[in-house]
């Protein structure tokens, strides 16, 4: 469609590629109070439920219109009361900007960081609680998509209710291809948003919650228009969003999810990611990159590589050469590494992985970085 101006294979933890048939779904003008957009919400609504499955007479699902960080901020500004007092576990970026988030709603906060290469467990945070005052809130990241690393949610959960607290977890990254047991880890607020796992285009993102957590949310919010309670209750009422929709975002999620399906689910999309890591991993080793995170840390949403040491690598340089050639990677975001990151979610097959290969071991070779490793036997000429 765009000759001149292709699309770039997107190695990056979001937005990620698409497929065709997601782009085009978006080629309707809808007006946001017509029956066939409204339908599309309905039924977006419930099957995001129906993916855990988390049972409706239990969760509530509401879409929120912004990136993933704005669905975030609506739940950490609507779910905490006036007295409330939040922990957040940071490990990593997205764990930090949560804690950043509260600091900003004047939010009384606790805070327990550890090392960006160290995971959350259940005894880590019940150590943590058994001195920690007034917590009435948890937030977690489940896939720290800094690093890669995939925090125990489901094991900390039952630490969280033990005190009474509730339970909020920011499955942004991994949502749609990591099943997560929300009940059995007593999660109170699942969130993440449409162009991660899903595959949709940006624009909006979506809360799964407890309804006993989500009525306790009346009347918390710190702003109008991401007051979550406010947000589900219009959508109940009469179907509509409060404040226009993204539309065509909507309509492009519907027929991910339609692709969703088709694929086999959650468990079979998180099987195609995994391979697709397995064959980034072996490939990268090969070509002699080094891993940040221990193997049975890492998850398969996206990988943390360290810099060669080699003095002709320039991450600039390096990123530049394989844009040109048609693949996005992914900088760093470590407080205390330089590494580069490559994503292994969104629209992208085994044969994808293979091209982007020995697209790295080419501009390798370019660059005069290639005597550092052997090479692995890819067909340069692909
Ligand atoms: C992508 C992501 C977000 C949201 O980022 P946006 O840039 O606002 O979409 C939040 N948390 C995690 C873990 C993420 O991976």
């Amino acid at each position: 469609m765009h000759p001149g101006n292709p699309s770039k294979l997107l190695f990056t933890p979001g937005p990620l590629t698409t497929s065709n048939t997601v782009k085009e779904a978006m080629l309707r003008d809808l007006g946001s109070l017509d029956s066939d957009f409204l339908a599309t919400v309905r039924s977006v609504r419930t099957r995001l439920l129906a993916l855990g499955p988390y049972p409706a007479e239990e969760y509530e699902c509401i879409l929120m219109q912004g990136s993933g960080t704005y669905v975030v901020e609506s739940v950490i500004s609507s779910a905490i009361p006036r007295d409330g007092k939040l922990l957040a576990l940071v490990n990593g970026a997205y764990g930090r900007r949560i804690a950043q988030m509260a600091r900003v709603h004047g939010i009384a906060l606790d805070v327990l960081e550890v090392e960006e290469n160290r995971k959350f467990t259940a005894e880590l945070v019940a150590s943590h609680l058994a001195s920690a005052e007034g917590i009435t809130h948890v937030a977690v990241v489940h896939c720290e998509t800094t690093s890669g690393m995939l925090n125990q949610v489901e094991e900390i959960g039952p630490v969280v209710r033990a005190i009474g607290a509730s339970y909020i977890v920011d499955a942004m990254s991994s949502f749609g291809a990591v099943p997560i047991d929300m009940a059995g880890a007593h999660i109170d607020f699942l969130i993440s948003s449409a162009n991660k796992c899903i595959e949709g285009v940006p624009g909006f993102g979506f809360i799964l919650a407890n309804r006993r957590a989500l009525h306790a949310a009346k009347g918390n919010a710190r702003t109008l228009s991401l007051d979550i309670y406010d947000q589900w209750a219009g959508m109940e009422a009469d179907g509509h969003f409060r404040f226009t929709p993204p539309i065509q975002t909507i309509l492009a999620f519907e027929q991910a999810l339609n692709e969703l399906d088709e694929e086999g689910g959650v468990r079979a999309r998180g099987e195609r990611y995994r391979q697709n890591h397995l064959a980034l991993c072996s490939g990268m080793r090969a070509l002699g990159f080094e891993i940040y995170l221990a193997d049975e840390d890492q998850s398969f949403i996206i990988t943390s590589f360290r810099y060669p040491t080699h003095p002709a690598f320039q991450f600039a340089e390096f990123y530049e050469r394989l844009w040109k050639l048609g693949f996005a990677i992914y900088p760093g975001k470590l407080s205390h590494e330089v590494c580069f990151r490559i994503g292994t979610i969104g629209r992208i097959m085994a044969s994808d992985i293979e091209a982007l290969l020995a697209a790295i071991q080419r501009v390798l070779q370019e660059m005069g970085v290639a005597d550092m490793r052997e090479a692995i036997g890819l067909d340069l000429r692909r």
